[in-house]
């Protein structure tokens, strides 16, 4: 089954009731999803646990209006796969002020916001930071408690 994007304009004219409607519920089943989730979901994740009701095209298009809308933020992976998790402390619209750092575990390749560990740094001048990707690689708490 196929869904696009919600159109604010469809929405308001009420000309096209049930693709707003399924609209609506792909982009708030894929919100929750992301919120309900401890660890950073990437697309292909996502689109599995949404068991086939939506697209891959619509899953990207709701993903990059929830980031437009300051609900999500992007994290790209050390496998350079983008995974995406809820912001629990953006501000502004368009500005995910997130420096924290992300822990990518190897065993069971989970991303997860440490959001208390933000490091700092300093550039040399001359030097603009617009994103910033943090991550750190190693064994996460799940599998090591698992390993004992
Ligand atoms: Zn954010
Ligand atoms: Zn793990
Ligand atoms: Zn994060």
């Amino acid at each position: 089954m196929k869904c696009q994007l919600i159109k604010l304009r469809t929405f308001v004219t009420g000309k096209s009731n049930m693709k707003t409607t399924r609209n609506t519920a792909a982009r708030s089943a894929i919100l929750e999803l992301i919120n309900d989730s401890n660890v950073a979901l990437s697309q292909p994740a996502i689109q599995h646990k949404l068991n086939g009701l939506c697209d891959r095209v619509t899953i990207y298009r709701v993903l990059d209006r929830l980031l437009d809308d300051g609900l999500i933020h992007k994290i790209v992976n050390v496998n350079g796969v983008v995974n995406y998790a809820a912001c629990s402390s953006c501000n502004h619209k368009h500005d995910h002020g997130h420096e924290h750092i992300h822990f990518s575990c190897r065993i069971c390749s989970e991303l997860t916001c440490l959001d208390q560990v933000v490091p700092s740094f300093s550039l040399p001048e001359g030097f603009q930071a617009e994103e910033t990707f943090f991550t750190i690689s190693g064994i996460c708490k799940n599998c090591q408690d698992t390993q004992k």
